[in-house]
């Protein structure tokens, strides 16, 4: 096994006979047979290359990092949260993450409902609920909602948020990467190189299709709303969550996640679930929608 590391920008990557070829800033191109694509989220999406899934109703983090909730020398037992939580606010929703040096703090919401100084507030008044005294500023981050409609091609292979991304409620990331980087090196590194070209269309079209149903499921918890009647979770309900069926169109996206997203919800509206059905997945097992389906209270 080698490894060469080249410390340069990446301009271009292009599909050329057998491979492809990465384009550098200030060196010589390079030809190689498979190349990843992790250059990261695009700034604006183009209809063209990418499924805009902004059903999802949010496209902005602001992230804070707060003292550590489980101290080092600690005596006696730990009366707050541990895990990591969610909690709605009427701009969106706050993740928590107890981390054993700090604690990640971020509030998600839609930059072009709610504004950066009435975000901060409410963030300033659920720290102040939540015990918490100091904290130290660490970004702004905006970002896009989307599934790319190329994630493989047989010679490029795009991953992490070069190939999708979505807000970070049900924490996505990593197991999409997971998937994508393990379909491509199964099939490149298990499958005769004659079947390169029927492959690939096969491999890009389930990955698109989990991404897509993974948009699908997160979409979905803001389909009831929240008990906050504000702009944001009236927007998210009314106005946003119903245009994932126009997003999600079988005949635009070319695969089947939105008939998959509908079984699930059909299947949990039968009176009895057939033991059968009980391991079926839409990104996520039934036991998941379900789960969900009681706190949306739907
Ligand atoms: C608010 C928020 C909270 C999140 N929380 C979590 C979490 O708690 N846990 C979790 O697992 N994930 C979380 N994520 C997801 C996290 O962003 C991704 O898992 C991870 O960053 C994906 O890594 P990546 O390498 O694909 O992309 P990036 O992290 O975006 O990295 C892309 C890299 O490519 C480089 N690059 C870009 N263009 C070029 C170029 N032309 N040439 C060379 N290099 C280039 C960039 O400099 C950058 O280093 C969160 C995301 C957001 C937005």
């Amino acid at each position: 096994m080698r490894a060469r590391h080249i410390d340069a920008r990446v301009i271009d990557i292009t599909r050329v006979e057998g491979g492809a070829q990465v384009e550098f800033e200030g060196l010589a191109p390079e030809r190689y047979d498979l190349v990843f694509d992790a250059r990261g989220f695009p700034r604006e999406l183009h209809p063209e290359q990418h499924i805009d899934i902004s059903f999802i109703p949010t496209n902005t983090a602001v992230i804070r990092r707060c003292p550590a909730i489980v101290k080092e020398e600690q005596d006696g037992p730990v009366l707050r949260h541990t895990y990591t939580r969610a909690v709605a606010r009427p701009h969106g929703w706050i993740f928590i993450i107890p981390l054993t040096v700090h604690t990640s703090y971020g509030y998600i919401f839609n930059r072009d409902l709610s504004s950066l100084a009435e975000v901060e507030s409410d963030f300033d008044a659920f720290l102040e609920t939540d015990g918490v005294s100091e904290f130290e500023h660490r970004a702004v981050i905006p970002f896009p909602n989307f599934v790319h409609r190329h994630i493989y091609d047989g010679a490029v292979a795009r991953i992490g948020n070069a190939a999708t991304f979505m807000e970070p409620l049900e924490a996505t990331a990593i197991v999409s990467a997971q998937f994508q980087i393990g379909m491509v090196l199964q099939m490149r590194l298990n499958r005769a190189v004659e079947y390169l070209e029927r492959d690939a269309p096969v491999v890009n079209r389930f990955l698109v299709n989990n991404m897509l149903c993974y948009g699908l499921f997160v979409g979905w918890h803001y389909s009831c709303g929240s008990k906050y009647d504000s702009k944001f979770w009236h927007h998210a309900r009314d106005q946003a969550w119903p245009r994932h069926r126009k997003a999600a169109d079988p005949e635009v996206v070319d695969c089947a996640a939105l008939r998959r997203f509908d079984d699930m919800i059909q299947l949990m509206n039968r009176p009895v679930i057939d033991k059968s059905d009980w391991n079926r997945m839409c990104a996520v097992p039934l036991t998941s929608y379900c789960q969900l389906s009681q706190g949306l209270g739907c």
